[in-house]
């Protein structure tokens, strides 16, 4: 069945930007759009409650800052207002790695168990 094209917009799983690839599990549900990074995790993300995907969102949010925390220990700087463009987007990097890293492990982690 084809599937309408979302050009823009981000991965349901990792929040990065998503590949165009939409799934979903029979035409009733909503499409989800994914990552190809993400694509072999689409099937769970369905199986998973709500509730569940929320904690691990704000259990990957934690993740995320922990890397961002770690960048700015590295560079010695903690003030973020003093940090340059360059270390601001540079940190953002960090947390996002982090957070979709940190996504797509928790997914590695129960995708037997549903
Ligand atoms: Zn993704």
């Amino acid at each position: 069945v084809p599937k309408p094209l979302n050009l823009i917009g981000v991965c349901t799983l990792c929040k990065r930007r998503h590949d165009n690839l939409g799934y979903s599990p029979t035409q009733r549900h909503p499409i989800k759009w994914l990552c190809w990074r993400c694509l072999p995790f689409a099937k769970w993300i369905y199986k998973m409650k709500t509730q569940q995907l929320d904690v691990y969102e704000m259990d990957a949010i934690f993740d995320g800052g922990e890397k961002a925390g770690q960048y700015l220990d590295q560079i010695g700087q903690t003030d973020l207002a003093k940090l340059s463009e360059d270390q601001f987007c540079e940190m953002f990097a960090r947390f996002m790695e982090g957070f979709e890293v940190s996504m797509r492990g928790k997914m590695e982690a129960v995708r037997d168990t549903l």
